[in-house]
Formats: structure tokens, sequence, C-alpha cells
């Protein structure tokens, strides 16, 4: 059985990583998606509001199981028996962080390989930040992230006001 580990912040989550984890659960016999849970980096929702809101988008996929992470990428992946962590790739400008990234993790465990999925086109330009960013300005976040996720913004958006 090939599993396989997408792990990110999804703070939150986007059309783009759902595009990414609707390829990745074709890849793998089974996806785990982890949401990373650290307490320095300041988020707009907390790590079990942001589970819940990847919970209820990747309810339809029956082999993607969502949890929680908060330890080493190549630890977790060799307690779940997780052989590949899964990343997307937008632009250019995230090879960088990337290439560093994957060659760090390789360092700290060579059985442990990154595959990356190129996004849809109409996807390139979509972070979870821009959408953050948008949601601030009062702008319509629908056409970039799931509907529960649209009304989960406007709830935390109000309650800041
Ligand atoms: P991180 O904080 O680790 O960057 P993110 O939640 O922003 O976590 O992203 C997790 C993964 O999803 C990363 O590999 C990132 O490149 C990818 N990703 C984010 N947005 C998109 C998108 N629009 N299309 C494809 N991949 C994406």
């Amino acid at each position: 059985m090939k599993i396989g580990f997408y792990p990110g912040s999804f703070d939150p989550i986007t059309f783009g990583h759902l595009d990414i984890i609707d390829r990745g659960a074709k890849l793998f016999d089974k996806l785990y998606v982890a949401i990373s849970h650290n307490p320095n980096k300041k988020t707009m929702f907390t790590a079990p509001e942001r589970i819940a809101l990847v919970k209820d988008a990747v309810k339809d996929f029956p082999n993607v199981e969502v949890i929680q992470s908060d330890i080493l990428t190549v630890v977790h992946c060799k307690q779940l028996g997780a052989t590949h962590i899964l990343r997307g790739l937008r632009a250019v400008t995230d090879y960088d962080y990337e290439f560093q990234l994957t060659n760090f993790n390789r360092r700290l465990d060579n059985e442990i390989d990154t595959v990356f999925l190129m996004t849809e086109g109409q996807h390139s330009y979509l972070s979870s930040s821009s959408v953050r960013e948008l949601a601030e300005f009062n702008g319509d976040v629908s056409p970039f992230v799931p509907k529960a996720v649209v009304a989960a913004i406007k709830k935390k958006v109000a309650s800041k006001r």
C-alpha cells in the first residue's frame, strides 16, 4: 500500500490545495493531509478550526485522512508508514523554498522522498495568504475557497470588528 503525506498550514484550505489533494488521492492508496500546528506561527484559524475546514472539504475522498502534525514531517511519515511527501508547485517562486525543504528532509531521512504536482494554471496565483488579505479587506473570497471556508472567514472577520 502506497501512503502519501501532504503537509501544510492550510490557513485556510483553498481550491489550489484541493486540486493537489484530488490528484494526490489518485496517486496514493492512502493520503494523509497533515495540518501543521506551530504555536509560534500566527494563523487566522486555530489548528482545530483548520482541521475541521479541511475535513469538510475532503469528506468525499474515501482514501484521504486529515490529521494534525506537530512533529517533524519525516518522523511523522515514518510513524504512519508514508513513503512520500506530497507538495504543490505554483510558480518558480515556490521552487527555491521547496528545493531547500526537500533536500533538508532527505538529509534527515533518505528513505522518504518528495513528489511535486504542478498546479492547474487557474490556481497558480492562489495562496492562503492572498485569501486572508482579501478577507481582511472584505473582498469576495468565494471564487477561491469552498463554501464552508467562505462562511468561516465571514464569521472570523466579523468577530474581529
Ligand atoms: P506551507 O505553510 O507549508 O507553505 P500551505 O498550506 O501554504 O503550507 O501549502 C501547503 C502546500 O500546498 C505547499 O506545497 C504549497 O506549495 C501547496 N499549495 C498552496 N497553494 C497552492 C495552489 N494554489 N496550487 C497548488 N499548490 C498549492
